[in-house]
């Protein structure tokens, strides 16, 4: 299920009026409230079973997935190679996929090249491997500014990326959706695959960061 792009009552100035405001939720809450009603009254869903999954992407899946798919990746290059050739079927070879994870295409930082993931029209994202988005991802700032000045967007992040490195942007949608394979960082020959993942925060695979040369950090 991927939202259709509802911009205009964010960008719209703010009219002059009279009348008192009232507390209406937003439109597109209101049309989720109208589907998931019509979805129980004709018997298509379960409310249990919507709770359910709200809460597995709430609260059970998170970044950490996607962490050990990196971790993997760094650890085995044929595992690497099979990941960034077909990442749908490297990614479920750890079983991870499903809803929201479709079609996942990885893209590899290099000594030379720094990738960052957006989607421009609202806020697609791979949930099966990083939880739910941020709110600075689905913030219209962000969309906007990744593509217009990825670099000014990275140093906001505390990211510098030189100028003699090539920045990519890539626009998630409802059919592809980007994760970044960070570049491994320097003096981990010794660390363990677990120990690896613990370096890959989720901000890193969005492309926002590098991955954390510190064991031990972990993804808010
Ligand atoms: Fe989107």
């Amino acid at each position: 299920m991927t939202p259709d792009p509802i911009q205009s009552e964010e960008t719209e100035p703010h009219h002059d009026h009279d009348h008192d405001h009232q507390a209406i939720p937003s439109d597109p809450t209101l049309r989720v409230k109208a589907l998931e009603s019509l979805l129980v009254a004709k018997g298509l869903v379960d409310r249990a079973a919507l709770d359910e999954l709200i809460d597995t992407y709430e609260h059970k899946v998170g970044p950490r997935n996607g962490a050990r798919v990196v971790a993997r990746a760094w650890a085995d290059a044929d595992y690497k190679r099979r990941l960034l050739a077909n990442a749908d079927a490297a990614i479920s070879e750890l079983g991870y996929g499903g809803m929201q994870g479709e079609h996942m295409v990885v893209v590899e930082n290099t000594p030379t090249i720094h990738n960052i993931v957006v989607c421009t029209l609202c806020s697609c994202y791979p949930w099966p491997l990083l939880g739910l988005p941020p709110v600075w991802y689905k913030s219209a700032p962000y969309r906007s500014r990744a593509v217009i000045d990825p670099r000014g967007v990275l140093r906001e992040f505390g990211t510098d990326v030189g100028d003699d490195i090539e920045v990519r942007v890539w626009d998630s949608t409802a059919e592809l959706r980007y994760l970044v394979l960070p570049e491994r960082p320097a003096h981990t020959q010794t660390l363990t695959e677990a120990e690896l993942a613990a370096l890959v925060t989720r901000d890193s695979m969005v492309g926002v960061a590098k991955a954390s040369g510190k064991a031990g950090t972990s993804p808010s």
